[in-house]
Parts: structure tokens; sequence; C-alpha cells
């Protein structure tokens, strides 16, 4: 009984000395902390690196999907994009803000500045504020580094999962493959998904503050996320959208909690559009 405690306590530190290395590393190197937040994290895949990724996954984008002919949509894309880049403090940004012809009522952002919105969403858009809020959350995304902290969290499992083969790897290969089950369960459901949800609720806080900055009202943020949720059920075009961005009243009442501040940033801004342009 305690050969074999002793044995687990051998194994278990094992697997654990990975995790145990990327905590060093953190105090070691520093972590990145997320503007407007201030949430410090472990990012170790460098700007430069993140950038490029981003800027290859661009070049396809631009490939694959056609531009919207639809020129005042365009143009509000632009308008919007135009005013959010100036709040934003970050350097190392080349912002490039596009509307793509889709039925899609989606937006994306990747590192280094380049943000999609397909057309779908200007169904459920009622002005410039609107899409202020979603194009915000967007350039959040890229600000607080949403896309280094994942690759250093998909670096973390990496190095569990080997370190778990590593001390398994005296047991029978079907004691192994249940034992990497648990574990590839346990990280995704306990690492990865909730991470998102961070994410999402930074995103939406941050950019609520550089709509507020750019001087559209940020309530127009709560209208938004409230009649996109309302609608959900009746649009097929917005579901790949909610996969990626979970809605709910959690994320809702989340953006009334930093309302105050937002509006705060609002009155400072050195022109007030309200809800500007309407649709
Ligand atoms: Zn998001």
């Amino acid at each position: 009984m305690k050969n074999r405690l002793m044995s687990m306590t051998k194994h278990f530190s094992s697997m654990i000395r990975p995790l145990g290395l990327v905590a060093c590393l953190c105090v070691l190197t520093g972590c990145v902390m997320e503007p407007i937040t201030g949430r410090r994290r472990l990012i170790l895949t460098p700007m430069s690196m993140e950038t490029e990724l981003g800027l290859q996954a661009w070049s396809e984008t631009l490939k694959k999907e056609r531009l919207s002919t639809n020129a005042s949509r365009t143009a509000a894309v632009t308008r919007v994009g135009d005013a959010l880049k100036k709040t934003v403090k970050a350097s190392g940004y080349d912002w490039e803000f596009k509307l793509f012809e889709s039925k899609q009522a989606n937006a994306f952002c990747l590192p280094g500045g380049k943000i999609a919105v397909y057309e779908g969403l200007f169904d459920f858009l009622r002005n410039d504020a609107e899409l202020a809020a979603v194009v915000g959350h967007e350039i959040a995304h890229a600000t607080a580094r949403h896309g280094g902290e994942r690759m250093t969290q998909a670096l973390a499992v990496n190095l569990g999962t080997a370190a778990l083969l590593y001390a398994t790897s005296g047991q029978g290969a079907e004691q192994q493959q249940r034992w990497l089950l648990a574990y590839t369960g346990i990280s995704n459901l306990g690492v990865i998904l909730p991470y998102s949800r961070v994410h999402e609720y930074a995103a939406d806080r941050i950019g609520l503050i550089y709509m507020a900055r750019a001087g559209y009202d940020p309530r127009a943020a709560v209208n938004f996320w409230t009649s996109f949720a309302a609608g959900k059920g009746k649009q097929s075009a917005i579901s790949e959208f909610l996969s990626t961005h979970p809605l709910g009243e959690k994320r809702i009442a989340k953006l009334k909690e930093h309302m105050g501040q937002a509006l705060a940033e609002y009155r400072k801004a050195p022109k007030r559009h309200g809800y500007g342009q309407t649709y």
C-alpha cells in the first residue's frame, strides 16, 4: 500500500512538473497584463509570431471570402473601425477592417489587428454604436492577445500530456490510454473552455471602454446583445457566432456591471456621436 502510494506520488509529481515549470516561467518572465481589466496571465508566444500567424490567416481569408459590394455598410465598418482604432493605445498593430459578403451574422479578429465583419450581422444592427460594440469587442481580443494566451494554454496542455505519457510509460497501453482519455477530458473542460468565457467577458469589458472613448454611447452594447440574444432562435445565421460568442443573461449582467466606468469614459470623449448613424 505504502509502495503504491509512493509510486503514485512519484507519478503525480512528474505529471505536475511541467505545469510547475509554466508557473515558474510566469514568475521569471512576468505575466502579460491585459489592457483595462489588469488581468495577469502567461503568454509565451512572441507577439511577432502571433502577428505573422494572423497575417497568414488574413491572406487566406481575403482569398476565400468576397468583399461586400454594399457601399454604405462598407463605409460604416470603415468609419466605426477608424474611430475605434484611435482609442487603442497598444502599439504593433496594423488595423484593417473589412466587410465580407455573407448571410452569416458573424465577426472575428486576427492577431495583429485584422478585423472581419460579415454582412449578415447588419440584420441585427440598428446604428453605428451597436456596430462599435461588436468591432470594439473584436479589437479587444487582438489587443488583449487572447490568441497568444490560448496558444500558451495549448502548450501547457501538450506538456501535461507528454508528462502523463512519461509518468505512465511502465503501464500497459490500455491503461495508458485510459489515463490519457481522462486527462484530455479534464484539460479540455477544465482549462480551455472556461478560459474562452473569460476571454469573452474580458473582450466585452475592454470593447465597452473602447467604444465609449471613441464617442459611442456604451449603452448600445447592452441593446445590441439583448436583441441579438432574443433573435437567436429565429436566425440560423447567427448560430456560428454564438458557438464562439456564448450569450446569456450573465454576459449582459456583466456588461451592465461595467457601464458606470464606460459612461464616465464616454462623457470624457473628445467627440460624442450618441448612437451615431442609424441603418
Ligand atoms: Zn469574442
